[in-house]
C-alpha cells in the first residue's frame, strides 16, 4: 500500500504526521511512502531527507491525496481536505469523533475508512499508539518551559557570592500525562513542586518524582477517579469548595501555577479564580493548559498571553506540541508507525483493518460506509 503525508494547512501548525525515519519503518512492513513537498520543513525535516529515506516526494496536496491509499496527518481534516477521501482510502489521524459529525457524515458519504488518533483505547496494549498521551507529555514539558521564559527569576535556589536566591515554588494543578510531565520538569530544574489532583492514586506518583501531594482538609476521602476509568468526575460542592479554600492559601506562597485540569467530554472545571490570580505576587506566571477546553483559570484567553493589572502572566497557549514540532513529530510519527504495524500484521504491505481488534475497533470511527463511532463497550474479561 501507498502511506502518504500532506503539509498541515493549519495556520500555526508545525508538526508532520510522518518522519524520515517513521517512514523507513513503514517501508519495512512493506509499505510504498509519499510525502508532500515541504511537508516536513517546520518541523525540521527537509524534503531531502524524505527523499534518502526512500519516500517519494509529490508535489502538490493533490498530488499526495490521489497517490496515497492510506492517509496520515495530524490536525482534525478540514471539508476539503475529507473531499479527497474515496472508497478505497484510510484516513489515519485527529478527527475529534465526538464533536465532528459533518466530518464523520462527509467520511461515511464517501465510504473511506477513518482511524481517529484519539479514540486509541487507553490499555497497555495501545500505549505505543496512545497519540493524547505522547502530545500531553509534551504539552506538560514544554509548560514549565514555557513559565521559565516569562519568570523574572531561577527555578532552583541558589546561595552565591551576589546573594542567595529562594527556590521556585511551583503548583501543578492536575497529575494526569501532562501534569506528572510538568512536575518531573518542574521538580528536575530544582523548584520546590507541589501538585493536587482529585485522584488520591496519583499522590505516591507525584511523591515519587519529588514533589509534594497537596491534601485536603476534607471529611471524606479525595475522590476515586478509579470508578471512572481512571478519569475525574465532577467533584461535590463541598469537595470543591474545599478544594478552592486550600488554593487559596497557596496562592500568595507559589510563584508559578501549571494547570491541566480536565473531566472527560465537560468543559475544564474553573478552579483557579480571579481572587486566586489577585493574591500572587507580581511577576508570577499561569500556564493553563486547559485553555482549549474552556480553561482552568478565570483570566485566561486562549491562545493568549496576559498580563493582569498586579503583574502576573497568564499563558493559555494551545499549540505546545506544536512549538516543539521537532519532538512531537517523532513521536506522533511514532504513534502511527505502531497502528500500521497492527495493521499490516503479516509486514507484507497488505493492510488487514481487523474490526474484532479491541484497539483498531476502538480507534475506527467510519469503516466501508458506516459510522462506527462510538464504539461498543469494552468486552468483559
Ligand atoms: P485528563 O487530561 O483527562 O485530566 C488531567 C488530570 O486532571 C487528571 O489527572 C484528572 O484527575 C485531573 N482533574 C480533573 N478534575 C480536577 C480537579 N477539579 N482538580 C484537580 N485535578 C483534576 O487526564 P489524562 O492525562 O488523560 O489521564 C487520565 C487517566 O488515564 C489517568 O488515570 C491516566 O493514568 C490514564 N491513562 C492511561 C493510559 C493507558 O493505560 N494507556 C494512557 C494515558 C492515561
Amino acid at each position: 500500500m501507498k502511506i502518504g503525508t500532506p503539509k498541515e494547512i493549519e495556520a500555526g501548525e508545525n508538526r508532520v504526521a510522518m518522519t524520515p525515519d517513521s517512514a523507513r519503518q513503514l517501508q519495512k512492513l512493506g509499505h510504498d511512502c509519499l510525502i508532500e513537498t515541504g511537508a516536513g520543513t517546520r518541523a525540521g525535516f527537509a524534503d531531502a531527507d524524505y527523499a534518502a529515506a526512500g519516500v517519494e516526494v509529490v508535489d502538490s496536496a493533490d498530488a499526495l491525496w490521489s497517490g496515497a491509499d492510506i492517509i496520515a496527518k495530524v490536525r482534525i481534516p478540514t471539508p476539503d481536505e475529507l473531499d479527497h477521501l474515496s472508497a478505497d482510502k484510510t484516513l489515519i489521524t485527529f478527527f475529534n469523533p465526538g464533536g465532528n459529525q459533518d466530518g464523520l457524515d462527509k467520511a461515511k458519504a464517501k465510504g473511506a475508512n477513518v482511524i481517529a488518533m484519539e479514540a486509541v483505547p487507553r490499555i497497555s496494549r495501545a500505549q505505543k499508539m496512545d497519540a493524547l498521551s505522547s502530545m500531553a507529555n509534551i504539552a506538560g514539558y514544554r509548560a514549565v518551559i514555557e513559565a521559565g521564559n516569562n519568570f523574572g527569576r531561577f527555578f532552583t535556589g541558589q546561595v552565591t557570592a551576589a546573594g542567595k536566591v529562594p527556590p521556585a515554588k511551583v503548583l501543578v494543578v492536575g497529575a494526569g500525562v501532562a501534569g506528572l510531565a510538568a512536575i518531573g520538569t518542574s521538580t528536575s530544574l530544582g523548584a520546590i513542586t507541589y501538585a493536587f489532583d482529585v485522584r488520591p492514586e496519583v499522590a505516591e506518583q507525584v511523591e515519587s518524582m519529588g514533589a509534594e501531594f497537596v491534601y485536603l482538609d476534607f471529611e471524606e476521602e479525595q475522590q476515586d477517579g478509579s470508578a471512572s476509568g481512571g478519569y475525574a468526575s465532577v467533584s461535590s460542592p463541598e469537595f470543591r469548595e474545599a478544594q478552592l479554600a486550600k488554593f487559596r492559601e497557596l496562592a500568595p506562597e507559589v510563584d508559578i501555577v501549571i494547570t491541566t485540569a480536565l473531566i472527560p467530554n465537560r468543559e475544564a472545571p474553573k478552579l483557579w479564580l480571579d481572587d486566586m490570580v489577585k493574591a500572587m505576587k507580581p511577576g508570577s506566571v499561569i500556564i493553563d493548559l486547559a485553555a482549549e477546553r474552556g480553561g482552568n483559570v478565570e483570566g485566561t484567553v486562549k491562545d493568549e498571553k496576559v498580563v493582569t493589572e498586579n503583574g502576573v502572566t497568564i499563558v493559555g497557549y494551545t499549540d505546545f506540541p506544536s512549538r516543539m514540532a521537532t519532538q512531537s513529530s517523532t513521536l506522533y510519527a511514532t504513534n502511527i508507525r505502531h497502528m500500521m504495524t497492527d495493521l499490516t500484521p503479516e509486514k507484507d504491505g497488505k493492510v488487514n483493518h481487523d474490526m474484532d481488534d479491541d484497539v483498531i475497533r476502538g480507534a475506527t470511527v467510519t469503516y466501508q460506509g458506516e459510522i462506527t463511532f462510538p464504539p461498543p463497550p469494552p468486552k468483559v474479561q
